[in-house]
């Protein structure tokens, strides 16, 4: 363990399971205390007392305004320290084409893909700038810089996710907040179960999928780049997807 987090305080939401949770483990072993952020009670319980005192669990929907709104003084609360790292991850999947998607669902997936996302940013944004330092992370999707063509739904929102991600982060550099985002391509988690039996059978067969590892990894290496350094965007596929 090089300890690269030591002494951080770091959220990460969607915490209970895949990428975020990959990403919670990592930081704790960097020596970060770590706030698992997420819907899912009793899983969060379960693995914050497997995980350690170092890793505080947070239950948030983070479709309730109101309970995103608290999230920053929850943290605080947790970690007896003020919020050094969000990793804004949850996120929500949906594939198939326009003509036949579902208006409700659409709607559901928008309102965390993006809105929650906004929402998560908003809520610690004030007490960064004060502070004067930061590090704001999105687990966005290599759909959020290329359209793809089975899954127009979820590509408008992490393309949202971009946009939102670079305008915000244009303006709080100045106060020396860095936000950036790490873009997967296909990683083996529990998302991944909404994709079509097809689409998943051809990606086990070119072996086109990734472990969550590789992004916490990423993750790492874009919060451990000295301070004056951001890494904006950071695409990680398997070599044998052609997109
Ligand atoms: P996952 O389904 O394994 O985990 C998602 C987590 O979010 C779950 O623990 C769930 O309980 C939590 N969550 C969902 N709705 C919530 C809510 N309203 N409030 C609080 N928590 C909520 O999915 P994952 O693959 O780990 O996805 C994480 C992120 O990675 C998402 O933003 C996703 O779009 C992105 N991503 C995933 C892949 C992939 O192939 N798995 C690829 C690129 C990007």
């Amino acid at each position: 363990m090089a300890e690269l987090m030591k002494g951080k305080v770091a959220a990460v939401t969607g915490a209970a399971s895949g990428i975020g949770l990959e990403c919670a483990k990592t930081l704790l072993t960097e020596g970060a205390t770590v706030v698992l952020v997420d819907r899912a009670a009793d899983r969060l319980n379960t693995l914050c007392a497997e995980l350690g005192p170092m890793a505080k669990p947070l239950v948030v929907d983070l479709m309730d305004g109101a309970q995103v709104d608290g999230m920053a003084a929850a943290i605080e609360a947790l970690a007896g320290a003020p919020l050094d790292i969000l990793h804004a991850n949850a996120g929500a999947y949906i594939g198939g084409p326009a003509a036949e998607g579902d208006p409700d669902a659409w709607d559901r997936m928008l309102h965390l893909n993006i809105n929650a996302a906004f929402r998560s940013v908003r809520a610690v944004l004030p007490g960064m700038i004060e502070r004067k330092t930061g590090d704001i992370i999105f687990t966005s999707s290599v759909a959020g810089v290329v359209p793809v063509v089975w899954e127009p739904i979820y590509t408008a929102s992490k393309f949202a996710v971009q946009a939102f991600l670079h305008a915000t982060r244009r303006q709080v550099s100045p106060h020396g907040i860095r936000m950036g985002a790490v873009l997967p391509g296909p990683v083996v988690t529990a998302l991944l179960d909404d994709w079509p039996k097809a689409k998943m059978e051809e990606a086990l067969a070119n072996g086109s999928l990734m472990q969550p590892k590789e992004v916490a990894e990423a993750v790492l290496f874009m919060l451990s780049r000295p301070r004056n350094v951001v890494i904006r965007d950071l695409v990680i596929l398997p070599n044998s997807v052609d997109l």
